[in-house]
């Protein structure tokens, strides 16, 4: 009866194809709110600049997303920046670590866990550093790091405002003390700027966390945002600390609302209303900026004419 089971086992599949029933509804055509659950169209979504469109909490985006809805007409550049090693160590757990680096790649077309790109915000250029934390968590290693240093570089040759969006889980294990070195590195970046007057705003979108809450996030002469109370700004998790301290934790503890009492944030700035108020402040630095260089030229004149009135006399 072989030849009976043989013919069986071919025909079966075609039979199982022929009638099953094929979705007609393309997958991902829904998504869920991460913070009230609420089911919603992707479509609408996407048209509520990611948004929920029942309780407007931002939802995780990827730098491409962020780029097309914070500069005019979804217009940006992207710099290519430093290749470096992805793996120094030659790291390997369950999977070698390069396997991990390039299956990330492949699904985001990034090369790290951080895209930079230049585009303008209601006509101001600006230099942008954008972060992916489903890119291996967003951790920094050498060349996330190398990117930020080289954004904030690119905002001083350029002379046009410097804005960070980390949404990170902090630094990267994998590359241990190289990754610990991008912390005072990314703050030299920062001060580049500083030294310069180039306005530098963090924009923090979920989580921000480890090595970037304790370097750059708060690093000389930025103004700190959030795009949400809700957003999730942190050292070390809760869980870690609650465990440390044997004490319940404050109700919203490690969100931005909760940080903006304590004075840790500097302002909410809901992801409807980046491009407006982004706009605003850095039109207000830069006209600063402009009237402090004038009133330097203008003590100087002043000086020249003071020493002149000196010899003359
Ligand atoms: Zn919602």
């Amino acid at each position: 009866m072989n030849w009976i089971t043989d013919i069986a086992a071919k025909i079966k599949p075609k039979l199982d194809n022929l009638f099953k029933k094929k979705s007609i509804v393309p997958e991902n055509l829904w998504t869920n709110c991460a913070s009230c659950s609420t089911v919603i169209y992707r479509e609408d979504i996407e048209k509520n600049l990611y948004c929920c469109t029942n309780c407007q909490e931002p939802q995780q985006i990827l730098p491409r997303q962020r780029f097309e809805i914070l500069f005019d007409e979804g217009k940006f550049e992207e710099i290519e920046t430093p290749k470096l090693s992805s793996d120094p160590l030659n790291w390997s757990d369950i999977t070698p670590y390069k396997d991990k680096v390039k299956s990330a790649r492949k699904k985001f077309n990034q090369r790290h866990a951080a895209l930079v790109a230049t585009g303008s915000i209601k006509g101001l250029k600006s230099v942008v550093y954008c972060m992916n934390q489903k890119f291996l968590g967003g951790s920094v290693g050498i060349e996330e790091g190398e990117a930020f240093v080289f954004a904030c570089k690119y905002a001083v040759e350029h002379n046009i405002p410097f804005i960070a969006f980390p949404q990170t889980g902090g630094q990267k294990m994998q590359h241990s003390a190289y990754a610990l070195m991008q912390m005072p590195k990314s703050i030299i970046g920062l001060q580049m700027l500083e030294e310069k007057g180039i306005p530098a705003i963090i924009m923090a979108s979920s989580p921000v966390a480890g090595g970037v809450t304790a370097s750059w996030f708060y690093g000389p002469s930025v103004f700190v945002f959030a795009e949400s109370e809700l957003t999730k700004i942190m050292f070390a998790g809760p869980n870690v600390i609650k465990r440390t301290i044997g004490e319940d934790l404050p109700e919203g503890f490690q969100t931005a609302g909760y940080l903006l009492e304590k004075g840790f944030v500097d302002r909410i700035i809901h992801r409807k209303n980046h491009r407006e108020e982004l706009y605003n402040l850095l039109s207000i630095l830069l006209n600063l900026k402009i009237e402090k260089a004038e009133n330097i030229i203008d003590a100087s004149d002043e000086n020249t004419v003071s020493s002149q009135q000196t010899i003359s006399a």
